[in-house]
């Protein structure tokens, strides 16, 4: 048994969990009785302690190595997967720990103080696996979820296409039905994972009718990267988070199963954006971990460094710069912590999974460039750790939805409640 089953074994009594058969509303925890309480329960912190250790031996020291070469990080996901670290949501039936949301927000925190394109490159199999966590049948879940807990092997995302990111309905990925089989032709773009996953959830559009609405024409399925007809192209060379593997992928007439599709034919889209309710709330957990480092190493280096015969801690432009990211960490690891708690207690949380990312990226880019700033010169040379900070937080505002698409979500909800309330 890995170390966080151990903790989890000891510490279940008082983590009481439903029944994991259907998706998102049975896998909900009950909702407390008592009011607000900002303490995590004993299986949180230890889970917290063993992610803060893993972070502190194994990512911080070979972090930069990793960021120069590129290269993906399998030794450091295998030992992830090792001490139970990867794959903490995957249900019980197959052979998973059936955790919350929040304790993956909880561990991806951690993972991201120490390097969040290593966390990128664990993250993306949670995002992979969400579609088939909230959508998947029984054997589609045993099959391929089952398969990462016997394994350590990676899943991934596709649904963004060269010429559609935000506007995810414009997809043009296409899968038609034959006998048995889809029949599955297109290109996708920036896949996290697309080059060592050994599974992906595809999203293509089914019903070729431009008439048909976004909700009804398109179909998630299921695909493994071995099939004939799919082709990963060259990893792409990005400003940061250089560990994670981005890539384009091709579909050339490839054949899949009928028990490959997700609910049935049609329900892709719901599936591909319903999943972001899940899988946003971590990707605002590891800005927060990149922001949580920038102070960190801000602070450190802030009592170290002299000006003028004192640390520049002491002059008041800095210290408060010190207070800002204090500020946005704290506001953001509060933003998180509500939009994965809401979506485990079965509460609908899309815009606040919204809020926490778009505040949370933002709050991570701030802080970067602020610790550069206090760095100085030194901020910006690679001999420090601020300047790897800053390049890895831009992506941030950008995958999962851009600030500008999260604005949107935001927007639309409180319009859409006004008007109502008229
Ligand atoms: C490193 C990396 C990893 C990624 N990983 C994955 C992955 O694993 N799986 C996956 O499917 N995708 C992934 N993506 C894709 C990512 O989600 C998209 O890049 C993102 O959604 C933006 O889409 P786009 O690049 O096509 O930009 P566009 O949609 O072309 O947007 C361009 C600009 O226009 C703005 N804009 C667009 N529409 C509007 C609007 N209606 N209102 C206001 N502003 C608007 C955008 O905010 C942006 O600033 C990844 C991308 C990167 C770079």
């Amino acid at each position: 048994m890995n170390p966080l089953a151990q903790i989890v074994r000891a510490t279940r009594p008082i983590y009481r969990k439903l029944s994991t058969s259907a998706p998102v509303a049975a896998a909900a925890k009950p909702i407390p009785t008592t009011g607000l309480c900002f303490e995590l329960d004993d299986e949180q912190k230890a889970l917290q302690d063993l992610a803060r250790k893993f972070t502190r031996e194994e990512i911080i020291p070979v972090a930069a190595q990793y960021d120069k070469s590129g290269e993906y990080p399998w030794p450091i996901v295998k030992k992830a997967w090792e001490v139970g670290l990867m794959n903490g949501h995957i249900p019980e039936h197959c052979g998973g720990l059936n955790m919350g949301v929040f304790e993956g927000c909880l561990v991806a925190e951690e993972l991201a103080y120490g390097c969040t394109g290593i966390m990128t490159a664990m993250e993306a199999s949670g995002l992979g696996q969400t579609p088939v966590i909230i959508a998947g049948n029984k054997e589609q879940q045993k099959k391929y979820l089952g398969r990462l807990i016997d394994e350590p092997i990676v899943a991934a995302y596709c649904v963004t296409e060269p010429g559609a990111g935000s506007d995810v309905a414009g997809a043009k990925t296409k899968a038609e039905k034959k006998g048995d089989e889809w029949i599955l032709n297109g290109q996708k773009m920036w896949i996290t994972n697309g080059g060592v996953a050994n599974w992906y959830f595809v999203l293509a559009r089914t019903n070729p009718d431009p008439k048909c609405p976004a909700s009804k024409a398109f179909t998630g399925f299921i695909v493994e990267r071995e099939w004939p007809g799919v082709i990963p192209g060259r990893k792409e060379q990005n400003m940061g988070q250089r560990a994670s593997d981005t890539r384009g992928i091709t579909f050339e007439d490839v054949r899949i199963p009928k028990e490959n599709v997700l609910i049935g034919e049609g329900a892709g889209f719901k599936i591909a954006m319903g999943a972001f309710d899940k899988t946003r709330p971590p990707v605002a957990s590891g800005a927060t971990g990149l922001a949580q480092r920038a102070l960190d190493e801000a602070t450190k280096y802030s009592l170290e460094r002299k000006t003028f015969g004192v640390p520049i801690a002491k002059h008041q432009a800095v210290a408060f710069m010190l207070a800002d990211m204090a500020t946005g960490v704290e506001t953001a690891r509060l933003a998180w912590m509500r939009a994965a708690w809401l979506v485990d207690h079965g509460k609908k949380n899309t815009v606040a999974a919204s809020v926490a990312k778009l505040h949370a990226s933002e709050v991570a880019n701030k802080a970067a460039t602020d610790a550069v700033q206090i760095f100085g010169g030194n901020g910006f040379n690679t001999a420090y750790p601020v300047e790897k900070l800053m390049r890895d937080a831009k992506i941030y505002q950008i995958y999962e939805g851009t600030s500008q698409i999260q604005r949107l979500i935001i927007s639309r909800e409180i319009l859409t409640a006004a008007k109502e309330s008229n």
